[in-house]
């Protein structure tokens, strides 16, 4: 493509937000040359999300799975601007989105608007930590910020900077408990790992943690390997909620065997610089609250709605009684708008937030785009051929322009046949530490429930061969070749 051209007045301006699974398969698949595209993301880099958890214990290092938005782009047809800037407000009357330059280094112009015939919402989702409830009124819902202490203490598992934090934690936490004439207790606590949240992160995470522990920190640093400890807390009576019975028993054997701790049914209320507060139920029914000190504190409770998107549903009437993001058609069309799609985590489609449904939703939109941009041209064509009929000199002639005519229309049906999105569910898969993962995979009409170390092979193979590029695939192989062969590196940085 052309260096930076001017935006061409003749076609519409498609804006996309977001840098995700949803908005980059859009991305991949759209035909740029139909429309002056323009993406706005804070971050410059599509991040493969499920290997994220890998990058916490240095399995892999994170740049392996990050793809430059920059090298993406300059492969597409036509130019695409690319902002780097968060999108602070969507006025949707008015067609415009505010950005704000969030980074470290400013200009002198660092917040302005973008102006949109079209928009796309993948801006995702962030972490829950119970401050939206959902039920409340928006006044109340203000002044709760969550549940307490979880922002200040406990880190997320979401973005790189996350997998980064957490990595540095844990050689903090074990660097700091072999400290000079470090009292006993405070060991027991430092080396306490507790990660909140059974979901598929919450339980990826904790079998990469016993992981690093068992190949590498027990051997490198021996004198943790008596306190050293994962628990994983989980407020509903199991783990995975989303995979089958089976392979819920199999991972929680699997935890016992490898000596990860789960408290099921236990919710945690209460979070402060060393311990948590949990509710759990006893096997009696009644309700007791403890306290368990921590060293590191993984959060990982699930999805909650951005304030970006909290505000454009606000404008919206017919978004008023939408909770868990964007209500969208069965053509990823915002209900209650016109030219606003929303992809991912941050709409509501039924169908849960993952990133095989974003991908699904985005390559989707950038179909109908491209059809609809087609039928645009399609539609231009006709009436040029109704007016070159009427103005025809013969019989001959008018038939010859009815042919076309009637050919085109033939193509327009063609064209807008596009149906209503439906998603299709290819699976789940979720590792679940000592070279063991599990996998439900739909399978023909039925469901194949396998877990162990030949799904672990499936498992990595499949994540390797889901890599965004070559580049990625190569640099994820190198890293576990080289966590095997070298074992993790433990530099705290
Ligand atoms: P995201 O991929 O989160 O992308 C959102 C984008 O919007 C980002 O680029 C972000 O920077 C940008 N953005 C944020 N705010 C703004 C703003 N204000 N303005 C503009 N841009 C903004 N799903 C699976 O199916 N399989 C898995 O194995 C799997 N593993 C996972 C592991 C982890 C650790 C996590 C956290 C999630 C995992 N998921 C998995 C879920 C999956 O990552 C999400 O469902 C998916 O990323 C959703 O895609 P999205 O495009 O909606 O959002
Ligand atoms: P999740 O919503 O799937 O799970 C969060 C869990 O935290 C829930 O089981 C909930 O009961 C628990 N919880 C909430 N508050 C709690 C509290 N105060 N105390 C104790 N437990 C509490 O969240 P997730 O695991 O982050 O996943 C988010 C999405 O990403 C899901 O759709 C998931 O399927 C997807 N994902 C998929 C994979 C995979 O396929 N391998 C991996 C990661 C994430």
């Amino acid at each position: 493509p052309e260096d930076q051209p001017e935006p061409d007045p003749n076609k519409k301006t498609l804006v996309i937000l977001g840098t995700g699974w949803g908005s980059v398969s859009l991305l991949k698949k759209l035909d740029t040359e139909n429309y002056n595209v323009i993406v706005v993301s804070p971050r410059n880099y599509f991040l493969f999300t499920p290997l994220l958890p890998s990058c916490t214990t240095g399995t892999i290092e994170h740049r392996s799975i990050m793809e430059p938005i920059r090298n993406f782009l300059r492969h597409k047809k036509a130019a695409v601007k690319f902002y780097e800037a968060e999108a602070t407000k969507i006025d949707y009357e008015k067609k415009v989105v505010y950005i704000n330059d969030q980074s470290e280094i400013k200009g002198d112009i660092s917040a302005t608007e973008v102006p949109f015939d079209m928009l796309v919402v993948g801006v995702g989702a962030e972490n829950a930590t119970f401050g939206e409830l959902r039920a409340l009124p928006i006044s109340i819902k203000l002044t709760i910020s969550g549940i307490p202490g979880v922002r200040e203490h406990g880190l997320f598992l979401k973005e790189v900077g996350d997998a980064q934090r957490i990595r540095n934690r844990i050689m903090d936490c074990c660097e700091t408990a072999t400290f000079k004439d470090q009292d006993p207790e405070e060991v027991k606590r430092l080396l306490h790992m507790v990660v909140v949240g059974g979901g598929p992160t919450g339980v990826e995470f904790a079998g990469e943690l016993q992981d690093f522990f068992n190949s590498d920190l027990k051997k490198w640093i021996p004198e943790i390997k008596d306190h050293f400890h994962v628990t994983l807390v989980e407020a509903l009576p199991n783990v995975l909620p989303m995979f089958s019975k089976q392979l819920i028993d199999y991972t929680e054997r699997t935890f016992k065997e490898e000596t990860i701790t789960i408290r099921t049914k236990t919710m945690v209320k209460n979070v402060t610089e060393k311990y948590i507060e949990a509710e759990s139920t006893g096997p009696d029914g009644k309700k007791q609250t403890e306290r368990l000190p921590y060293g590191l504190l993984v959060w990982a409770t699930g999805n909650a709605v951005r304030p970006v998107v909290k505000d454009l549903m606000e404008q919206i009437p017919a978004q008023k009684d939408s909770r868990r993001g964007l209500a969208v058609n069965e053509y990823l069309v915002v209900k209650g708008t016109e030219n606003v799609w929303a992809v991912g985590d941050c709409a509501v489609a039924n169908y849960a937030p993952t990133a095989q449904v974003a991908a699904q939703e985005g390559a989707f939109l950038a179909r109908m785009f491209n059809n609809m941009a087609k039928t645009e041209a399609i539609e231009a064509q006709l009436a040029q051929l109704s007016e070159a009929q009427e103005k025809a000199p013969n019989q001959e002639a008018r038939e010859k322009v009815f042919q076309e005519i009637k050919e085109l229309h033939k193509r327009l049906r063609r064209v807008k046949q596009i149906g209503p999105f439906q998603y299709s569910h290819q699976g789940s898969l979720a590792y679940i530490g000592s070279d063991k993962a599990v996998a439900d995979i739909t399978w023909y009409a039925g469901n194949l429930a396998t877990g162990g170390t030949i799904t672990y092979f499936f498992w990595r193979s499949a994540y390797l061969s889901m890599c965004f590029s070559t580049r990625n695939r190569v640099l994820v192989a190198v890293d576990w070749l080289k966590a095997k062969v070298f074992g993790r590196d433990v530099s705290r940085v």
